[in-house]
C-alpha cells in the first residue's frame, strides 16, 4: 500500500464538472473538466477523480 496522500474519487451525472479542490489547503483555481470521451477524469490539480455515473445524461442545459 503506498503512502500516497489520498485520492478522492465522485461520482457525477454530468459531462462536465468543475474542480476547485474543495477550498481546503488543497485547493486550487477553478477548472472545468469534460468527461466525454473516457467516462472518467482525473483534476490535473489535486488528482481529484470523477466518475460519470450509470445512467447518466448528456448535459442539456435544462
Ligand atoms: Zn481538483
Amino acid at each position: 500500500m503506498a503512502a500516497e496522500e489520498a485520492t478522492e474519487t465522485s461520482y457525477v451525472e454530468t459531462v462536465t464538472v468543475s474542480c476547485d479542490g474543495g477550498g481546503g489547503p488543497l485547493g486550487h483555481p477553478r477548472v472545468f473538466l469534460n468527461l466525454e470521451e473516457t467516462g472518467e477524469v482525473d483534476c490535473p490539480y489535486c488528482s481529484h477523480k470523477f466518475i460519470l455515473a450509470d445512467g447518466a445524461k448528456e448535459a442539456s442545459g435544462h
